[in-house]
């Protein structure tokens, strides 16, 4: 298996470690969208947030909590984002789970996509779609 964040955690490639415990390791990344941009990864492999086991999770937001309060204030930063690339429609380029912390600046550069308008009635639909498969699942997998 060729995974760039598990030889960064066996120290087979090289990076700019800034953090580590048994459950998670946090690096810069090598492509930032501003300087200071972080990667949060969770020791354990897993593909994305849907496959990641609730503990390690748990282990991996608190990480991300108190890496992101570092990040912004070393970096004298305004604000940050936390965010999950899930599959390659969402720009996910690495295929083990992840978080940025990604420093933001006023007035750096804009996220905004363009927001849609539910057409009457659609939001309901749209709500229901999800409902139903919620209430199929949920005994399944949320406890
Ligand atoms: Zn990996």
């Amino acid at each position: 298996m060729d995974c760039i964040f598990c030889e960064i955690k066996n120290r087979k490639a090289d990076a700019e470690i800034l953090f580590e415990d048994e459950n998670v390791i946090a690096f810069l990344d090598i492509q930032p969208i501003n300087y200071g941009h972080t990667l949060v990864v969770p020791k354990n492999h897993y593909d994305n947030f849907l496959t990641i086991p609730k503990d390690e999770l748990s282990k991996l937001m608190q990480a991300t909590q108190f890496i992101a309060g570092a990040v912004k204030r070393s970096m004298n930063a305004d604000g940050f984002n936390v965010v999950s690339n899930n599959g390659s429609s969402a720009g996910q380029s690495v295929y083990h789970f992840h978080f940025h912390i990604i420093p933001r600046f006023n007035k750096d550069f804009s996220l905004k996509p363009s927001f849609k308008t539910y057409s009457s009635g659609a939001m309901k639909d749209y709500a229901n779609q999800v409902r139903t498969f919620i209430s199929k699942y949920r005994d399944i997998y949320y406890e």
